[in-house]
């Protein structure tokens, strides 16, 4: 071996001994946000830094602002991305919901923009819904791939976590409503006249397109999920309104952001702990993987090991 050769390979080993030994474990954070640009530019936040995370469902749609507030290790994330860059069906649900989990968050209030679909749910009004219709066709399961689990959903959202943001809404002098059935549909187009009154008829009193896909990997992920809905219109169903447009919808929601953002700030500035006893999001999965374990393919395993405690390397 020449000297030249020894010399580059020392080069290398040194190269090699500088790195650390082991990764640095990501930033954590308790309590997540979830919803539009701008939603982080809150004030009494402080310590903001930016994460990128990649997952192994791909990228989630932004990079994660990780803070705190209120006393609270906050982690928000915008589900179109900065600059409203993916539709709902572009959205890559599974790697958000991914994300959130890996920095560590067992609670989530989500903000999601809807149309109204009753008389008495009024633009700026803010609703807590507590149950889906699920019309979309996504992926909205972090299980198949040898691995089948079936999650009770029969109430998809955190009942304690949602009465709580509602109470600090009404305290807060905000039209808010405890309880509401979400119509979530694929879009990106908006609800025809007929579909609208359809959606009346099933029951639906909010439509949007996002929260269902959202409450089902959320609960599958055993995370505390709560969705804040901002009402900004009322669809196409009443026969005199000239039907839901993109100026409108904006003009409401600038204003209920700011309304969203008080009832997050006092919220976590009251947030009572978790109490286990009222709520059954962190403990579905025991009862719902029906695979027996050896059957899971290794590779699956592995994308399960965050939620599956028996599948992590070495057990
Ligand atoms: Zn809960």
């Amino acid at each position: 071996m020449s000297p030249r050769k020894i010399s580059k390979k020392a080069a290398k080993t040194t190269k090699k001994q500088s790195k650390p030994v082991h990764k640095p474990e990501p930033p954590r954070a308790e309590i997540g946000i979830f919803g539009g640009t701008g939603l982080y530019e809150i004030e009494g936040i402080h310590d903001l830094k930016e994460v990128r995370l990649k997952t192994p469902w791909g990228d989630p749609s932004d990079e994660f602002i990780l803070g705190i507030l209120e006393g609270h290790r906050v982690a928000f994330l915008s589900r179109h991305g900065r600059g409203h860059r993916f539709s709902p069906s572009e959205i890559n649900y599974r790697a958000n919901v991914y994300g959130f989990k890996m920095l560590g968050v067992d609670r989530l209030i989500s903000v999601n923009s809807v149309g109204s679909l009753r008389e008495d749910i009024r633009p700026r009004d803010i609703v807590f819904a507590d149950q889906f219709i699920d019309k979309t066709k996504r992926d909205s399961t972090f299980f198949g791939e040898g691995c089948v689990a079936h999650i009770s959903l029969g109430d998809p959202v955190c009942p304690q976590l949602s009465r709580h943001c509602h109470k600090v809404a009404v305290s807060l002098g905000i039209r808010s409503r405890l309880g509401a059935t979400y119509v979530c549909m694929e879009g990106p187009a908006f609800s025809t006249r007929a579909e609208s009154k359809m959606h009346r008829i099933w029951g639906g009193d909010l439509i949007g397109m996002t929260a269902a896909t959202e409450a089902k990997l959320f609960r599958e992920a055993e995370i505390c999920y709560t969705t804040m809905n901002l009402a900004t219109d009322y669809d196409t169903w009443r026969p005199d309104d000239e039907g839901v447009t993109v100026g409108m919808i904006f003009e409401n929601l600038r204003e209920n952001i700011s309304k969203a953002k008080a009832v997050i700030r006092k919220a976590l500035a009251n947030l009572p702990p978790h109490d286990d006893a009222a709520c059954h999001c962190r403990r579905v999965l025991s009862a719902a993987v029906v695979t027996a374990a050896h059957c899971v393919p290794p590779a699956t395993r592995k994308k399960l090991a965050l939620f599956v405690p028996e599948y992590r390397i070495g057990k």
